[in-house]
């Protein structure tokens, strides 16, 4: 059964200024950000699920600006100044999430890092020459190799060295999200979940979003539109610009039952960060493993896998919990993007319509970042 809109509908529902698409933490904070500026603007924050259903509350929550490893890996890719470029964005956009979020439980916490080691890696070799790099970003030493810390978080002899990633820290996503939507609502954005936008049409005088939901479809007008849709695409008509490509990849996480001793504190990660884990209580978060696999977790698929599940089992009996045969008691997946070049877009397609996007797996801290940037680029133009 499906609805047409009513007259009311028509008359005050259905016209904004801005509407985003994709309430996850680009385009929320990108929501935020155009009311905060210019709180006379209309502006319609619209998720496809009924709750946002994206990577923004399927995360691990680590607030991260990349560790030692990574960084010296994108400096062979991206050059020296590309891969400072990344950190130096995640780290501004990490003090701007909580600038903004001053005064809301988020769960935040400063407890550090920690990059895992379970074969010599020659990034442990130019640690120095990288907290030299850093400095000009963030004073002080960033990378610091902690051997010594292994025994007391209790891993397993397979794990032969660790480097401390100093000013990271971790956060509970869901109270995260919930912060800024009431953040939001509190300034001023219409949320409207359960609105899936099927397809935008860009005309010269306004744009067009045709959605659905269960019950209805409807017609949005608007001046301008943002995508901050991650890895999802939605159709668009006439706009004669090629969409730069974002992959879809699944990422896979399990929460353990409770420890009877919790000597985790902080964000882990290791095998260039294809596992991640950290403590929730006295409980384990852990995910990935999708390098095991990984045209298979070229997927949107939010369903679990036997054979990921397992691998993350082994992860934790054989390298995080030795000896503990911790059970494993939840379990969900999410939709990491990763953009061709890994960095982060905000593309102007057309004067009324701009995509938002390419947090790489590490959006929490970036996310803001890519967001302010997203709206100064609309307010420029209004
Ligand atoms: C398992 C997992 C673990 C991760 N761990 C971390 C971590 O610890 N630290 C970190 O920094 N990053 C982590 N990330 C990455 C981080 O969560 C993302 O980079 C970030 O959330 C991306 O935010 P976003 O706003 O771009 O996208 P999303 O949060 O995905 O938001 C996009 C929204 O668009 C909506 N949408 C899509 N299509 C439509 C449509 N047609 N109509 C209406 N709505 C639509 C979706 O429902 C979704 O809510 C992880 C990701 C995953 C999946």
């Amino acid at each position: 059964m499906t609805t047409t809109p009513s007259w009311w509908d028509l008359d005050s529902t259905t016209v904004y200024d801005v509407i985003v698409v994709g309430a996850g933490i680009i385009g929320t904070q990108t929501a935020i950000e155009l009311v905060t500026e210019r709180p006379e603007l209309r502006v319609l924050l619209v998720d496809r699920g009924l709750r946002p259903t994206g990577a923004s509350t399927r995360n691990a929550g680590f607030v991260c600006f990349g560790s030692a490893g990574e960084l010296y890996a994108d400096m062979k890719v991206m050059g020296r100044e590309g891969a400072l470029n990344i950190v130096q964005q995640r780290i501004e956009g990490l003090h701007l999430l909580l600038q903004r979020t001053q005064g809301y439980d988020i769960g935040y916490e400063e407890n550090g890092g920690h990059e895992l080691f379970l074969h010599h890696h020659d990034v442990l070799d130019v640690l120095d020459d990288l907290n030299d790099a850093m400095q000009r970003i963030r004073p002080g030493k960033t990378y610091e190799r902690r051997d010594d810390l292994i025994p007391t978080f209790g891993f397993s002899p397979l794990v032969k060295s660790l480097v401390t990633i100093h000013g990271e820290g971790t956060l509970h996503s869901g109270k995260l999200m919930s912060a800024l939507w009431h953040m939001a609502e509190d300034r001023g954005v219409r949320l409207r979940t359960g609105c899936m936008v099927e397809s935008v049409s860009v005309q010269s005088n306004g744009v067009t979003l045709h959605c659905t939901d269960s019950l209805s479809h409807a017609d949005l007008q608007c001046e301008h539109v943002v995508l901050a849709t991650n890895a999802a695409g939605v159709l668009i008509d006439g706009i004669d610009v090629p969409l730069r490509m974002i992959e879809p990849a699944r990422g896979q996480v399990v929460v353990t039952g409770p420890r009877a001793k919790q000597p985790l504190q902080g964000s882990y990660h290791y095998d260039d960060g294809f596992y991640y884990f950290r403590s929730l209580g006295s409980r384990i978060l852990l995910g990935g493993g999708r390098n095991t696999d990984i045209e298979r977790e070229r997927t949107h698929s939010f369903d679990t896998t036997s054979e990921i599940l397992s691998v993350l089992r082994d992860a934790l009996d054989q390298v995080i919990a030795p000896g503990e045969n911790l059970a494993i008691e939840h379990s969900w997946a999410g939709t990491m993007g990763f953009s061709d070049d890994k960095q982060p877009h905000v593309d102007r397609l057309h004067e009324r319509l701009t995509r938002a996007f390419g947090c790489n797996g590490m959006g929490v801290a970036l996310g803001a970042n890519i967001a302010r940037t997203t709206a100064a680029s609309i307010l420029k133009s209004a």
